[in-house]
């Protein structure tokens, strides 16, 4: 049976998601909207299209191209949505205009317009993940699901750690937690590690950083660990935004002593990813690998 997934990339030999060497698949779409995240992209289940100004060489190619008129010089008459990071004079693709043909990708040869987002088969994903069990197998390392929200696109979750399973690789599976617990239930059997987010323990905080509270996140954390499912915590640390709130996550964490945890601190790497698609961004200040180091003794992160 052919089952889609909405993907934005594809990365190997990481090192940074889980044990070993590590293929992580990031899938598009998400359900909580941190105003810090570094994949901008990933935030919408649809594919979009970055604009890298510095690579333009105005050849008008893509206004020529585009059947429906979508892209359009910021004047300041039109209030593009959502999008306030559009400055007057600036090439921009008018919200609800583009039907995602991807003409205008494929006329921008010096690449300035680049395509997020991509439905794929989970048979090829399959067959790309199994290209790389000989390093898998090596390092001791796996397949990693990411996004964006891996778990809401569970159908295709499921079937991707399945396989992996059937095939001796090892998964984790990257959740901010944030939905239904039946969805868990479906991964559990076939998910060696959980990699799970905790950003804030005050529902008002967490609200006020992601969009959404922490309930469903907390209760779904809790069930995890009931079930005995092998856990890494992960705690950005974003100074202005949830900084205040790392006693109250360290205290909530000490109920778990099984459980290790990584604190993870803010930079500012999906910055250009923001203003190639037009969106507002924080910028916060990004701590020192010697301040993070203190802060990870004094609330007993791993180092
Ligand atoms: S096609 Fe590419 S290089 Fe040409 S104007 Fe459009 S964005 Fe710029
Ligand atoms: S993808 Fe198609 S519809 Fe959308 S902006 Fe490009 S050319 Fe226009």
């Amino acid at each position: 049976m052919s089952i889609k997934a909405n993907i934005f990339n594809i990365e190997d030999f990481s090192i940074d998601d889980g044990p070993g060497l590590r293929t992580v698949v990031f899938f598009k779409g998400c359900s909580l909207r941190c105003k810090w995240c570094h994949n901008p992209e990933s935030l919408t289940m649809h594919e979009e299209i970055m604009i890298y100004d510095e690579k333009c060489i105005g050849c008008g190619e893509c206004f020529k191209v585009c059947p429906t008129g979508a892209h359009r010089v910021f004047d300041g008459s039109e209030e593009p949505d959502d999008r306030r990071g559009i400055a007057i004079g600036q090439h921009y693709i008018a919200p609800g205009k583009c039907v995602r043909c991807m003409k205008c990708v494929e006329e921008c040869f010096s690449e300035s317009l680049v395509r997020a987002g991509e439905t794929v088969d989970t048979e090829m994903l399959k067959a790309r993940i199994l290209r790389n069990k000989g390093y898998f197998k090596e390092s001791r390392g796996g397949v990693t699901f990411s996004g964006g929200e891996c778990m809401l696109q569970i159908d295709a979750l499921e079937d991707l750690l399945k396989f992996c399973r059937e095939n001796g690789i090892h998964t984790a599976v990257d959740t901010c937690g944030n939905v239904p617990w039946s969805s868990y239930e479906r991964v559990i059997p076939y998910t060696g590690l959980f990699l799970y987010d905790i950003k804030a323990m005050d529902p008002a905080v967490h609200t006020a950083c992601t969009g959404v509270d922490n309930r469903l996140i907390l209760e779904n954390f809790a069930e995890l660990q009931k079930r005995g499912c092998k856990t890494l915590v992960r705690v950005p640390y974003i100074p202005g935004q949830n900084d205040g709130e790392l006693p109250q996550i360290a205290a909530f964490l000490s109920k778990y002593p099984e459980i290790r945890a990584e604190l993870l601190g803010y930079h500012t790497l999906g910055i250009s990813k923001y203003k190639a698609l037009r969106l507002p961004y924080i910028e916060a200040y990004s701590p020192t690998v010697k301040e993070m180091d203190e802060l990870k003794k004094q609330y007993g992160f791993l180092a």
